[in-house]
């Protein structure tokens, strides 16, 4: 397992991951993708976008971030979307007193504590009212891990919802929220795209969208942040079927990380034990990253929660008629919940490697690799003229230019065919051409594949058709 600063690194050093206004000191909670970085992401959401709503039933949209504030109370965020909070007196240390609670059990496990660590846990999972999790840090004496002592204030639920106003006046009547959840913006469309896609149930509306949580702690690079992006899918099914589609879009999703390129054996489905206030099942799917094992996505029975309360607030009939069995009711939900930026870091983590390499002497070398699957990969293919002369470079600039408008692709002259190589390696390039001296002569290349170094020779004119026959369309 590599260490995350390790990733981080890499990350801002080859431009795929800025600290937000890093030149003002930065801004907590928020990230910026640079030029790699932007190709990944957005290659990221292609692929989910393809694999959910290329298909019959699944229809898309693009709902705005700022929502109706009575949006917000129907689903139960107003009331409900808080974290326990706890400030240490000594350190000013401000903590979720659940992940303090959880940071505490993990410590006893480590000491082989674990019956005691399991009994918190279990009180943990019962805990409610911040008045409970209080109980718990005072019962078992848990200390800050900033200043070892234990003099606590009281835990007060915060609300994670980012306020602003709309219009120029700041008065209570003006105050709209940015969207903790790109889900609301599905259900409040539910009757618009029934009417308009002519879609029969079971359908789903599929979204990809920046929410924002105002969290108490942000931290591990992309897994906490205030401002991210969710990839998220309401399937609307009639009551009862449920279990059916919960175990289906479970499979669906797990396969689509593998598909991605997440190493099955670091991911874990991790069943919900105290369930959110609309759910009646829920699944997360869990990554290990460096520093554990983190949701990058949940699974979750709805139940009709969100549509009933939308049609009690609004007042509009949020019902589907069934005209072949003759039946009217509020459809229920089952929903994929995922993290674009949370998946991103997942897969970034997961492609990282170092390995021993060969350089062109025959000595050995450490190559780091990332192994990403080729359809995610920030650059498609470099091309290299072997040498800067000897009319290399006009022959490979021409490939250049016939290749870039297709795919992603970098030209670099600059350094041994090594030293580029590991270059292209390192952002996880997957296939690198070479202009040699027989180019010259057959119109001939080299293209390397990037995980195995192995290369072959193809003519010029069927790099665009290889590439394609690898990667796909
Ligand atoms: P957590 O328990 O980690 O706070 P959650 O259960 O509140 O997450 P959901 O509300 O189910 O998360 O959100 C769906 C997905 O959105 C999560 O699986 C995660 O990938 C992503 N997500 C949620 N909160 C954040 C965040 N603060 N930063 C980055 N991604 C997030």
């Amino acid at each position: 397992m590599y260490k995350l600063e390790t990733i981080i690194s890499l990350a801002k050093r080859r431009g795929f991951i800025f600290q937000s206004s890093e030149i003002y000191g930065g801004l907590n909670g928020c990230w910026d993708f640079g030029p790699l970085g932007v190709e990944l992401l957005r290659n990221l959401k292609e692929e989910w976008w393809r694999a959910m709503t290329y298909r019959d039933d699944i229809e898309g949209v693009d709902a705005s971030i700022l929502m109706h504030p009575k949006t917000w109370e129907a689903s139960g965020h107003v009331s409900q979307f808080s974290d326990p909070m706890i400030d240490n007196k000594t350190s000013k240390a401000r903590f979720r007193a659940d992940n303090l609670i959880e940071e505490y059990i993990e410590r006893l496990r480590k000491k082989n504590r674990t019956q005691q660590a399991d009994v918190l846990e279990h009180k943990l999972n019962l805990a409610k009212e911040p008045s409970d999790y209080y109980r718990l840090i005072i019962e078992y004496e848990i200390p800050d891990p900033v200043s070892g002592t234990k003099d606590w204030t009281e835990v007060r639920n915060f609300n994670l919802m980012f306020k602003t106003f709309i219009g120029p006046v700041e008065d209570n009547g003006s105050i709209v929220y940015l969207r903790p959840e790109s889900a609301q913006g599905i259900f409040v469309n539910f009757k618009n795209v029934l009417d308009t896609a002519r879609q029969k149930l079971p359908f789903g509306i599929a979204q990809i969208g920046k929410a924002f949580r105002n969290e108490i702690n942000t931290k591990n690079f992309l897994f906490r942040t205030r401002e991210f992006e969710q990839m998220e899918m309401q399937y609307f099914i009639k009551p009862g079927s449920e279990q059916e589609w919960f175990g289906y879009w479970k499979e669906q999703r797990w396969n689509w990380y593998v598909y991605m390129g997440l190493n099955p054996e670091k991911m874990r489905f991790k069943p919900h034990e105290k369930l959110a206030h609309y759910a009646n099942m829920a699944v997360d799917i869990e990554y290990l990253f460096p520093f554990g094992w983190g949701e990058i996505e949940g699974i979750h029975s709805r139940t009709d929660f969100d549509l009933r309360n939308h049609q009690e607030f609004s007042g509009k009939k949020l019902e589907y008629v069934d005209s072949v069995n003759n039946e009217r009711y509020i459809p229920y939900v089952v929903e994929t919940s995922g993290g674009v930026t949370r998946s991103l870091m997942a897969l970034l983590c997961d492609a990282y490697n170092e390995e021993d390499a060969p350089t062109e002497s025959g000595a050995m070398e450490k190559r780091v690799v990332l192994k990403f699957n080729p359809r995610l990969s920030p650059i498609t293919v470099a091309v290299f003229p072997l040498v800067n002369k000897e009319g290399m470079p006009e022959v490979a600039e021409k490939i250049y230019k016939d290749l870039h408008p297709k795919f992603k692709a970098q030209y670099d002259i600059s350094g041994a065919i090594g030293r580029r190589y590991r270059r292209q390696d390192e952002i996880g390039t997957p296939f690198c051409v070479t202009i040699d001296g027989q180019s010259l002569k057959d119109d001939t290349v080299t293209i390397r594949e990037r995980d195995s170094m192995l290369q072959d020779r193809i003519l010029i004119n069927e790099i665009e058709s290889y590439i394609y026959k690898r990667i796909g369309s």
